[in-house]
């Protein structure tokens, strides 16, 4: 529900109608935007009546949201939310945001050499799980807690932010103590404890789309981080399953602008997973700055061949520099900042 304030309600008035939506066990979400006061109302709302606040002194209408998810909706919240990843901001129009790196942390030589190639080549974030969801448990499964030394010591040399995967609460702790940003994967989109738990959290979460989730399951998702407290959530678009086998995944671009209407979150596109293949990471990156999202995350490794997950879509250093040297004429062909 969303209690809308006439334009000359006082500030008292706001603070009486936050103090009644608290006395019936919901809970108010004060909110100024440019245009209007707002006092969004959270909580089990069925049997509350709007008309139990629109009498109230100050109040111009109640409405009920047309959506299921609330935090994260543009009916609530109309201004765009602008996340910030020590120092680094994402969303709302801000310079593109570029996260790259490998799908996964290796040894302290592979992490070194993309993380200066990236950062020369214009990447704020560095990207590369420690904790890797793989669907068999053969596979290679992350360096561990013991990534995350590596991980400061590049910080101090490139002056690069992490981003990295938390799989479970106990890892989200440590995520969040060490890196700058706390990813959920698209495996555990739908792990409402790991959320509960990122909504606890110090550092902004970066959110990945679940494989088959809707846009309304996806910012429904989102819900739990931003009521629990946190408030800096970056979407992350990184392709659906569909009947299409000649990419790992579709990516979804038109939920870059269908989000952008809905939420006032920023999204960052990941076509590496969502195509599976180097070849088609460019061109879907250059779609993406197109499309309006506020970054991208792609998989790079200095040598592809060897790596020990995701090689195959990984691009080359060479191909992630033409890349960030092909985004700036995109960018400025829609009018967007670079
Ligand atoms: C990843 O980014 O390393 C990853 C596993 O991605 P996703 O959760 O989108 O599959
Ligand atoms: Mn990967």
């Amino acid at each position: 529900m969303l209690i809308l304030m006439k334009s000359n309600a006082s500030e008292e008035q706001l603070r009486a109608v936050a103090a009644r939506v608290s006395e019936l066990g919901l809970t108010a979400h004060p909110l100024k935007s440019s245009a209007r006061t707002v006092v969004g109302v959270t909580g089990d709302i069925n049997g509350h009546d709007p008309a139990a606040f629109s009498s109230l002194p100050g109040v111009s209408r109640v409405m009920r949201l047309s959506v299921p998810f609330k935090l994260a909706a543009r009916e609530f919240h109309e201004d765009d939310t602008v996340v910030n990843v020590s120092g680094v901001s994402i969303g709302a129009g801000q310079k593109l945001c570029v996260m790259a790196g490998p799908c996964s942390f290796e040894s302290p030589d592979q992490v070194l050499a993309i993380a200066r190639a990236v950062k020369a080549a214009g990447a704020t974030l560095m990207r590369g799980g420690l904790f890797k969801p793989r669907t068999s448990p053969f596979s290679f499964q992350g360096l561990g807690k013991d990534g995350f030394k590596l991980m400061a010591d590049v910080r101090r040399e490139t002056g690069l932010r992490f981003v990295t995967e938390a799989m479970d609460e106990a890892g989200l702790e440590l995520v969040d103590e060490h890196a700058d940003m706390i990813q959920i994967g698209a495996r555990n989109m739908q792990n409402f404890s790991l959320l509960k738990r990122a909504g606890k959290a110090r550092k902004p979460v970066l959110l990945k789309r679940g494989m088959s989730a809707t846009l309304e399951e996806w910012l429904t998702a989102a819900d739990y981080v931003l009521s629990g407290g946190n408030r800096n959530v970056v979407l992350c678009e990184r392709g659906i399953r569909t009947f299409a086998t000649h990419t790992r995944n579709t990516l979804d671009l038109s939920a870059v602008p269908a989000v952008k209407e809905l939420s006032h979150l920023p999204i960052i596109v990941d076509p590496s997973h969502g195509t599976g293949f180097r070849q088609y990471v460019p061109p879907m990156a250059l779609a993406a700055v197109a499309a309006g999202a506020d970054g991208i995350m792609v998989e790079v490794h200095n040598e592809p061949e060897k790596a020990k997950s995701d090689g195959g879509q990984s691009l080359y250093i060479e191909q992630f520099e033409a890349l960030m040297k092909a985004i700036p004429a995109v960018a400025q062909a829609v009018g967007r900042a670079t």
